[in-house]
């Protein structure tokens, strides 16, 4: 199938303006997501329609925590990303050099997320950027089924992607590793800069989406407190301090070979710092049991949604409000 937001340019060669990478793509060669071909002058993709991973999870997992909590997302991906993080924990789909997959058609997608009840669909598990045709068409025919999409995303995504597929994304999480730091993005992501991940927050903002943002904090990614309040100051000034923040545990995983899991000390010491920064909802992710993995009101501080690992365990609210003293929370119901 045709790509979408691609270029022509001399002697057969295409620009793919899907992913900050803009790969410029000879023929007969593939991107750096390894699922987009020029075939004589034209940008395919590889994988439309081929789902490699499918599965019903609670919206929680990817994780959205303000976004209808308590539903079920049913989640797709394909093979292929634009990243090359040597600790992904996705990495069977995500650095598969082959096209594989199964059948799955948009039409296919929605109606089974219906006929399973779920309240919405995710792309993820892989850079949903670039199977971005065949979310963009699943994301068309959800919406008219009254079904939300939601991007699990780098964010390495282009203004172009953004504008295409703003009118049916309804929400986003956006991943950072190593929060946002450039060299350790350079090192163990194998991408050039975080800075498109940046802008592309800010476009997503402009468009009124909602967003999440989670922070995978890795053992060796050098100075971590300073990264740390780095990212968490731009979210406080660009995003605003309303915006939910998942600081994730790391576990190894893939090539990677160090030491262990994050520290769950750290994990707290860094709460403690964002809640210093001003952000009024900051969650621990991958620590499951653990106090700060709800949502208590920044106003009366009682617990308005509590949860055990992706499982919401109660929900004390009135609409988007608090049900204990009536102040609105920032949660999309
Ligand atoms: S989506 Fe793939 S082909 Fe397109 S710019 Fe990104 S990595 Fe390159």
């Amino acid at each position: 199938m045709e790509a979408m937001l691609y270029q022509k340019l001399d002697k057969g060669a295409v620009r793919c303006n899907l992913c900050a990478w803009h790969c410029v793509i000879q023929p007969g060669k593939r991107g750096v997501c390894r699922v987009r071909e020029n075939r004589g002058g034209r940008l395919e993709t590889l994988v439309y329609g081929k789902a490699a991973s499918y599965a019903v999870d609670p919206i929680e997992k990817k994780p959205l925590y303000h976004f209808h909590p308590g539903s079920t997302a049913f989640s797709i991906a394909t093979v292929g990303c634009n990243f090359r993080c040597n600790f992904c924990d996705n990495w069977v789909i995500s650095q598969e050099e082959a096209i594989t997959g199964e059948e799955l058609p948009p039409e296919l997608v929605v109606s089974e997320a219906l006929s399973l009840r779920c309240s919405s669909i995710s792309y993820t598990y892989t850079e949903p950027t670039i199977f971005f045709e065949y979310a963009f068409d699943t994301s068309r025919a959800a919406h008219r089924s009254g079904l939300f999409n939601t991007f699990v995303t780098n964010g390495y995504m282009t203004p172009e992607a953004i504008e295409a597929i703003h009118p049916y994304l309804d929400a986003a999480t956006v991943d950072f590793k190593g929060s946002g730091d450039p060299a350790f993005y350079r090192e163990y992501c194998g991408v050039p800069s975080p800075d498109p991940v940046f802008e592309s927050l800010l476009a997503m903002k402009s468009k009124g989406m909602h967003i999440e943002i989670t922070d995978l904090i890795v053992p060796w990614q050098g100075e971590i407190r300073g990264s740390f309040t780095k990212l968490v100051r731009w979210v406080v000034d660009n995003l605003g301090d309303e915006t939910p923040f998942h600081i994730l545990r790391f576990f190894p995983s893939y090539r990677y070979e160090g030491p262990g899991s994050t520290a769950e000390g750290l994990l707290e010491e860094l709460w403690k710092m964002a809640k210093v920064e001003g952000l009024k909802y900051v969650y621990l992710g991958n620590v499951p049991g653990h106090r700060y993995e709800n949502t208590y009101c920044p106003s009366c501080g009682k617990l308005v949604i509590g949860r055990i690992g992706f499982q919401v365990t109660s929900l004390r609210l009135k609409g988007s409000s608090c049900a204990h003293c009536g102040s609105r929370i920032n949660v999309r119901v």
